[in-house]
């Protein structure tokens, strides 16, 4: 069987397991089907709280990774530190690379990603990107906690896909759930989660390129606001076309 009809019969497994799943047997089943290794990226936003909640109360075997872009919100730190301690486990941490980081800074200054779209994705590709990739480098599944009510961007992810980019299934076991079901998820089971979210930021990034948003306001416009017509994304996920029965890879 060819890596692309192995990443295709996974698929297949999962789409047809997850309508019947809560978050927990979703996370496990993951596991269960899936040999090798899965990296679960958290950036400590309210989804990534519940799906680590999943992962470490249940013991599972995946390994919970997170982007330091160095910019992060104090708040978030302290969160990070705070679930290491509930749950008894270390979050591995990749870094930007030490010299590309010193060359962006060189070149565009510590806040030059206002300056310019260009210099935004940049400084995205360096200190988040870039150190995502060898995050998953060797990983056969990476499981985000994106929701398709996110964003009109992200309004057509599934369940899963296969990330032609990083050659693994990309697994997204909250992809159905509204903000309000994972809000009231993590409130039932006392998870510990970010006080930001409480203040308006309902999408917690970066702390210069993150502010809160008002009452209707969509849940991804506090990020990089500035930028009016952008998509509100970082780069981390690029588009993927979801596989479906009836769009199987060749
Ligand atoms: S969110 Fe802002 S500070 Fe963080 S990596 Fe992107 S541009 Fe740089």
């Amino acid at each position: 069987m060819t890596d692309a009809n192995i990443l295709r019969d996974k698929f297949l497994i999962i789409s047809d397991a997850f309508p019947r799943l809560d978050l927990a047997q979703r996370v496990a089943t993951v596991r269960r089907e899936i040999s090798g290794r899965i990296v679960f990226t958290t950036s400590f936003g309210i989804e990534d709280q519940a799906i680590a909640d999943s992962i470490f109360t249940q013991e599972i075997g995946i390994e919970v990774v997170t982007l330091d872009t160095g910019r992060l919100f104090p708040e978030t730190y302290e969160l990070w530190s705070k679930t290491e301690r509930r749950y008894g486990r270390r979050i591995h941490a990749l870094y930007p690379h030490h010299q590309r980081l010193q060359a962006l800074v060189a070149r565009q200054g510590p806040n030059g990603f206002r300056a310019s779209v260009e210099a935004r994705h940049t400084c995205c590709a360096t200190r988040k990107v870039e150190p995502l990739g060898r995050a998953l480098t060797g990983a056969v599944a990476w499981i985000t906690g994106m929701r398709a009510d996110q964003s009109p961007d992200r309004a057509l992810i599934s369940c899963a896909s296969v990330d032609q980019q990083y050659q693994l299934i990309k697994v997204n076991p909250l992809f159905d759930w509204t903000r309000d079901r994972v809000v009231a998820y993590v409130h039932d089971r006392c998870i510990p989660y970010n006080p930001l979210h409480d203040r308006g930021f309902l999408s917690i990034g970066c702390e210069p390129c993150t502010r809160a948003v008002a009452p209707g306001e969509p849940e991804r416009a506090g990020r990089w606001w500035w930028e009016q017509d952008e998509k509100k994304e970082c780069g981390l996920h690029a588009r993927q076309p979801a596989l479906t029965r009836r769009s199987e890879p060749a």
